[in-house]
């Protein structure tokens, strides 16, 4: 499978990226994980919107979910849509939360999406996904895709996790969050370090440690020094970088 970065900005749009949305896409079918502020615009940049086969959303904070507007906009008003429904996957609620974003009277998006509650697995198209619940303030799911023995898992936004590394264990890439500056006074469950996030790596006996969801006030060198000193292979995603799984 083939990971593609559209915005990898932690906690909202950076002058340099989006916030958070990364494709996914194997023998030609596409899923976006997440579609964080900003980051609409950059997908149209790297894949035409009636491509997307599939959504999945972490949770419903922000910074992971709001281009779900601009994508409903496109899908309804840009005369380039197939309209067939896309599957949408959120925590349970996400259905009235959206249909709010997108107006007050909180009309219904099920002409564009056709949703469904985070399950624990599933099949969708070629790819085994499997999540489990982080520890963050909101409901919020880490995924793992699989798709011909190959595993990508994605964090979504966790504090140290025992089920995330448990997801994450012996997958080929682990895209993890390290939204936290290495300091005390830290707010539990919330995001990782980047130290927490190498270990997090080191622990699930991961290939390959992809650091994102660095906020634009965070210096995202720092949290790669500190990622690498539990991990010491660990990468920084950038927009528009792809990756082989
Ligand atoms: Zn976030
Ligand atoms: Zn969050």
């Amino acid at each position: 499978m083939r990971l593609t970065v559209v915005g990898c900005s932690g906690s909202g749009p950076g002058p340099a990226s989006a916030a958070s949305c990364y494709l996914v896409e194997h023998d030609g079918f596409r899923v976006l994980l997440d579609l964080g502020s900003g980051a609409f615009g950059a997908l149209q940049a790297l894949a035409d919107p009636d491509s997307i086969d599939a959504v999945y959303l972490s949770h419903l904070h922000a910074d992971h979910c709001l281009d779900v507007v601009p994508f409903v906009v496109w899908h309804r008003y840009s005369g380039r849509s197939s309209r067939r429904r896309v599957p949408l996957i959120a925590p349970a609620g996400a259905e009235r939360r959206l249909g709010l974003v997108y107006d007050e009277g909180g009309a219904p998006l099920t002409d564009v999406f056709d949703f469904a509650a985070t399950p624990v697995s599933a099949v969708l198209g070629p790819f085994t996904v499997q999540t489990a619940r982080t520890a963050h303030p909101v409901e919020c799911h880490a995924v793992r895709l699989t798709a011909h023995g190959s595993s990508l898992v994605y964090t979504g936004d966790t504090g140290p996790s025992r089920a995330v590394v448990d997801l994450a264990h012996g997958a080929d890439v682990l895209l993890a969050e390290a939204a936290h500056p290495d300091r005390d006074g830290l707010p539990p469950d919330l995001h990782l370090t980047g130290r927490q996030a190498g270990e997090a790596g080191a622990a699930a006996g991961v290939r390959r440690l992809l650091v994102t969801h660095v906020p634009a006030w965070v210096d995202p060198g720092a949290q790669l020094a500190a990622a690498r000193t539990a991990f010491p292979g660990a990468e920084l995603v950038a927009p528009g970088a792809t990756y082989d799984v």
